[in-house]
């Protein structure tokens, strides 16, 4: 099959002109249509390719405001515009299944059914769980079936009946122009029934809401934001499709020790001054327990070290991420009194100013009341 790269202009794939009236592209379309229509040519991917072309190229044109965007700004006015993307056979007899009659004869009726609604929900974890993988329950609600009407909606005893609207199809064909195109019954939002006697326990709607529990698998390396899909435990569908699935939210609760970037952990790791200056063996934490750690002499405040493979795992098993230790040097704020003797000797070694030793507040009071 071809893989169309770049698409074709719009006016080419139908072959009009671009000033074409609307029953020239209409015609256009309508002859391309039955030319590659999949009913006439079987498994035959190329006329699929070429039906679904016309049809999206026939979309835009027989819509006043698209052709308009599309005349002044080219395919790529039409991106994000509530798009012209047919996503299979199905959705192109769905939008213009009543327009030329039997065209597409009963295909038109095959009504597809549509997957379930998505549901999202959330799963809180702490660092250690977020690298080790955990299991967790997450509740959620979504829509069962109702048991007191069997989904039809209907107050036991009665059932629904056709919809008078739409005769019972589901389905109406409005009128725009010299186009009818076929949409969802407004009356009975495509169901073909009303409900006359609703049923109370769901309000007539077939369904009542349920709160449900799911374990979930969480794999180890997990990030804040990202998302585990739980498939097919999301809202049922409305017309007997699938159902939707549940998406859960990861958010990782921040750590006192580690502080996480990606798959790498920082953690500040304080050392005294004489630890710096002369170097330590020292220990330091891990995802997996206590690390010794040698420090050099002459470690500098903000110095890292690298420890290999000792940050996150990653979820997809690739390389585990790194832990940088960074050091501080504390500077003690209490000094006993050996401790200070002996830093005045050191600040002598290194001829350097200090402030004098520090008089007690009561000493300095009395001074300040019995001068000399
Ligand atoms: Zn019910
Ligand atoms: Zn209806």
């Amino acid at each position: 099959m071809p893989t169309m790269v770049q698409k074709r202009d719009y006016y080419e794939v139908l072959g009009v002109a671009r000033n074409a009236g609307e029953r020239d592209i209409a015609e256009a379309y309508r002859t391309l249509a039955l030319k590659y229509h999949p009913d006439r040519n079987p498994d035959d991917d190329d006329a699929i390719a070429r039906f679904k072309e016309a049809a999206e190229a026939f979309e835009v044109l027989s819509s006043e405001e698209k052709r308009a965007r599309y005349d002044r700004f080219g395919h790529a006015g039409l991106e994000g515009a509530g798009g012209s993307h047919f996503h299979d056979v199905g959705d192109i007899f769905d939008a213009f299944g009543d327009i030329f009659g039997d065209l597409f004869g009963s295909r038109r009726r095959a009504y597809r059914a549509s997957k379930g609604a998505d549901l999202r929900c959330q799963v809180t974890l702490d660092l250690l769980e977020a690298a080790h993988g955990a299991s967790k329950v997450v509740q959620f609600r979504r829509h069962h079936r109702c048991d007191t009407c069997q989904g039809t909606g209907a107050k036991p005893g009665t059932r629904p009946e056709p919809c008078s609207y739409c005769g019972g199809a589901g389905r109406v064909v409005q009128s725009r122009g010299i186009l009818a195109v076929q949409t969802s019954c407004p009356s009975c939002k495509g169901s073909g029934t009303v409900v006359r006697e609703p049923c109370a326990a769901c309000r007539g709607n077939g369904f009542v809401p349920k709160s449900v529990s799911r374990k979930v698998e969480i794999p180890a390396g997990v990030d804040d934001h990202n998302q585990v899909r739980l498939a097919g435990e999301g809202e049922p569908s409305p017309n007997g499709g699938p159902p939707g699935d549940v998406y859960v939210m990861i958010r990782v609760r921040e750590h006192p020790l580690f502080h996480r970037e990606g798959q790498h952990l920082i953690c500040q790791v304080p050392l005294s001054y004489s630890q710096a200056v002369l170097g330590a063996q020292i220990e330091v934490p891990t995802l997996d327990g206590r690390h010794e750690l040698e420090i050099a002499p002459g470690t500098q405040p903000g110095d890292v070290m690298t420890l290999r493979g000792k940050g996150m795992p990653d979820p997809h098993h690739r390389a585990r991420g790194d832990l940088l230790v960074q050091f501080q040097v504390e500077v003690p704020k209490v000094l006993g009194e050996e401790h200070e003797e002996l830093l005045r000797k050191l600040a002598e070694l290194e001829h350097v100013q200090v402030s004098s030793k520090r008089k007690s507040f009561f000493e300095k009071l009395k001074e300040y009341f019995q001068p000399g």
